[in-house]
Parts: structure tokens; sequence; C-alpha cells
């Protein structure tokens, strides 16, 4: 089933509320009204009641029955007040009945229901009338009385008002669901406006934004949340499209180079030497490119979520204790001086191993890498209250103040001819920041151009495995 819009909606509950009041009010207004002329009619009657108890008192006590009716038939048929009025005895003997309720009688009452002066409506003759039936008790006689007025004024006041109540109510109810389904059109309006927008923008127009709307009301926010959202989303797509851009270029280099060297060696026929020669080109040059690949898939990876580390606590000293070795003979071989100092206590720190030596590997390959001959790449470990620091420094080429916080993007490199001489392709960094994000951790960097580089990745300290006692 299609759903109702909103402005629909909301125009469908604002009729229904505003019939329910209109219904209420009109009820009751009805009610308020007929209570009041019905007041008003009934004061008149309970008057005429006093009016012939006085009379009844002013009587001889010892009046015998036809005195009374005497008395009645020339007082009130000659006033006329007593035009219907009827008025039994207690032994049911009429004291006084008007030719009007001789000819439409009204049912007889027994005097003892009838505690209090009570009041109805009755038609006789086809006319409405108000009627009052009480029973009084003087001179130790029980009167039943029941005294009427004509009603027909106030009946047809009530229908009237009745009438133009159901009359006015539909035309009300038109005007107001009209006026609610244009207020909730030019509320909503601006949700038009933005879904139009919001359709056409694609990821070849993600710089487009939603109108701005000055409203100042929840549309307003909204739109202004929406954009926000835009801006967020365009720069990641840039991010990517750059990424992609990037990483394509890194790789024609080193597939290319392979090509071209395979193209001259095919030229023309070689010694072995000569082969050997471009084959070693070609082997440096795949090497690269595979090790491009799979920085490119750990970022991919780590972008996408789906690179799960292990965390378990492992002992920092271990862990670089075991890395010293092999960064010792690439010291030797590059001519460069290599010390360590990691202290005689251990750390723990949450973390996954083999992540925590690639970043590790990051940092000592980029201090290498960039500290020409003669020089000196210090690895060390500090150890604070609640976190530990691992230092890398070298004694290089070192990273402009302005450069120092780029070099963390995808792909910045400070020299790209250098860098690229080196190996790099300028993503280290960036995946050794996002491992020490996921660690908890931070890495900083410290730098003077010409004197060297610091490089610092602070972790969190954690509390050390408990260890299984052997068995015996
Ligand atoms: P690359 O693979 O190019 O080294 P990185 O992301 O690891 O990429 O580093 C980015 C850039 O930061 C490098 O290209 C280099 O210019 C600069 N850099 C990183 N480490 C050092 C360092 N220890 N000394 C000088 N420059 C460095």
């Amino acid at each position: 089933m299609t759903k109702l819009s909103i402005g629909m909606r909301l125009t469908l509950w604002y009729l229904a509320i505003f019939a329910g009041a209109q219904l209420i009010f009109g009820a009751g207004m009805w009610f308020v009204l007929r209570h009041h002329v019905y007041d008003l009619v009934d004061d008149g009657l309970e008057s005429q009641v006093e009016d012939l108890e006085s009379f009844l008192r002013a009587q001889d006590k010892d009046a015998s029955l036809s005195k009374l009716q005497e008395e009645f038939g020339e007082t009130f048929v000659l006033e006329h007040s007593g035009d219907y009025l009827q008025v039994y005895a207690g032994n049911g003997e009429w004291v006084y009945r008007s030719a009007f309720l001789q000819e439409h009688p009204l049912p007889p009452v027994e005097p003892n229901l009838v505690r209090r002066a009570s009041f109805d409506d009755r038609r006789l003759g086809k006319r409405p009338f108000r009627f009052v039936t009480l029973a009084l008790h003087l001179n130790g006689r029980t009167y039943t009385i029941q005294s009427g007025v004509p009603n027909k004024d106030v009946v047809e006041a009530l229908s009237q008002f009745r009438l133009y109540l159901l009359m006015f109510a539909p035309l009300l109810f038109l005007i107001a669901a009209a006026g609610g389904y244009w207020l909730s059109r030019r509320a909503l309006a601006p949700v038009d406006s933005i879904v139009q927008t919001a359709r056409a923008i694609t990821g070849t127009n993600l710089d487009s934004r939603l109108k701005k709307l000055e409203t100042g009301d929840e549309l307003q926010r909204l739109s202004d949340t929406l954009n926000e959202m835009l801006d967020r989303i365009e720069r990641a797509f840039l991010r990517i499209t750059q990424f992609t851009a990037d990483a394509s270029h890194e790789l024609r280099t080193p597939i290319s180079l392979v090509r071209t060297e395979a193209e001259l060696a095919l030229r023309r026929s070689r010694d072995e030497a000569e082969y050997q020669e471009s084959l070693r080109h070609i082997l440096s040059e795949s090497e690269r490119a595979t090790s491009l690949i799979e920085e490119l898939l750990a970022l991919a990876r780590a972008d996408s979520g789906r690179e799960m580390l292990h965390m378990r606590p492992v002992s920092l000293q271990a862990t670089l204790r075991g890395m010293v070795d092999s960064w010792r003979q690439v010291a030797t071989i590059r001519t460069l001086q290599f010390s360590d100092s990691l202290g005689v206590s251990e750390s723990f720190v949450l973390a996954d191993e083999t992540a925590l030596r690639r970043v590790v590997n990051i940092l000592l390959d980029n201090a290498f890498k960039y500290t020409p001959s003669p020089g000196t790449v210090k690895l060390s470990l500090e150890q604070k209250t609640d976190k530990a620091v691992v230092v890398v420094e070298d004694t290089g080429i070192g990273i402009p103040a302005e450069e120092q916080s780029k070099v963390f993007e995808r792909f910045y490199r400070v020299d790209k001819a250098r860098s690229r001489e080196m190996g790099g392709a300028g993503l280290g960094l960036s995946i050794a920041q996002w491992i020490a994000q996921q660690h908890r951790g931070i890495i900083a960097v410290e730098s003077e151009p010409g004197k060297g580089t610091i490089f610092r990745l602070e972790l969190p300290l954690t509390a050390a495995p408990v260890r299984k006692p052997m068995l015996a």
C-alpha cells in the first residue's frame, strides 16, 4: 500500500482534530444554550406553582372540594393563567382541569412518587409543552399539580440553532481543509526543492549543494546538515579518486620500466651477462611494484574495515629485540651506525605483533633511507607512567617544518625524486599512522633539516599477561 505524503497526512490529521474540536464545540454550545433556555422556562413554571401554592394557602382550611373547584374556576378560567393547569386532590378527585387538558388528557401521577417538582417535555395536540408536576401537602390535603407552558418558541429556536451549526460545519470544514492543505504545502515546499536538488547530485557533480534556507527552523537544520554531509562525502570521494589516480600513476612507473627493459633486451641478441643485468633490473622493478601493491592493499583493507588486528599483550622489548639484528645488517650494508637502547624492564602493550613490527620497520626503513653515510640511526624504548614510547632517531636529511604534518598523507613525499630513488611511494607513514591509531597510540615527528629526524610512537601500556605455571 502506498503511503500518503507528509503534506497529505498533516492535512488529514489537522482536519480530524479540527472536526473533533468543531463537534465538541457545537454540541457543547447547543447543550449550554438548551440548558439556559429550559432554566428560564422552568423558572417561569416554578413561579406559577408558587402563585398556586399561595392561592391554596389563602383558601379556608375547611373549604369543601366543591368550594375549591368554584374558586379555581373563577380565578384561573377568567385570568387564563390556568389554560394548561390541572389539580387533583389526594383521593383522585379533580379540583381543577383546564378545558385544553380535558381535551388532551395527561396521564395521572401517583402523588407519592412526586417528592420534588419534576419537569418534562410533552406533545399535546401536536404542540410541544413543558410541564411541571408537584405534590403539595396543605390543610391536611395532598394536591397534585401539573402546570404547563407552550414550548414551541424554545424548541424552534433550539432546532434553528442546531440547523445553523449543521449547515456551517461542512463549510468551515471545507475552509479548514483548503487552509490546512495550503499551509502544509507551503511549509513543506522547501522539502520538494531539497529532494529535487538531492536527486540531481551524482558522482560527477558532488560539488553541488542544496539551496541555503534562511527559515531558521528544522528544514534549515536539515538542509544545513545534508550540505555538511555532502561536504564530507565530496572530500572522501576526492580522496578516493586522488588515491586511485596516484596509485595508478605509481604502478605505471615500475611496470613501464619492466617493459622498456624487456623490449631493449629483446631488440638484438646479447651475451649472458647483459641478459642477467636486464633481468636484475626487471626483478628489482617487479619487487618495487609488488611492495607497492602490498601497501595499497593494506590501505584498501584498512579503509574498508576488513583489516583484522589480533590484539594481545605484547612485550615491546622482546619484539624490538627480535628486530635489531636484521637492521644491524642493513646498517652495515649502508655504512651507517646503528644503536639500540631498549631498557631492562619489560613494557607490555595491547597489540597485534605483526602490525607493531610493521610500524617500527616503516620508521626504521625511512631512517635508513633518508640518512646518508656517515650517519647514525638509533632505536630506543622509553617507559612513561601509562605509556611506552618507541623512538626512532636519525642524523639524516631531516624534514622541513612546514612538511612535517604532511608526511603522514598518502603518497606525500618531501622530495619525490629522491624518495622514489629510495624505493618509496609515500605510503609507509600513512600505514604506520593507521596502525598506531588502531592501537590507541600516536606517532609524532620532530625534525630539523640537515640535522636529523625523530619519530616517536606512543602506545598505552597494559598489564603483563599471567603466565601459566609450567607442569612439573
Ligand atoms: P616513503 O615510502 O616515500 O618513504 P613515507 O610515507 O614513509 O613514504 O614517508 C613520506 C615522506 O616523508 C618521505 O617521502 C620522506 O620525504 C619523508 N620522510 C619520512 N621519514 C623521514 C626521515 N626519517 N627523514 C627524512 N624524511 C623522511
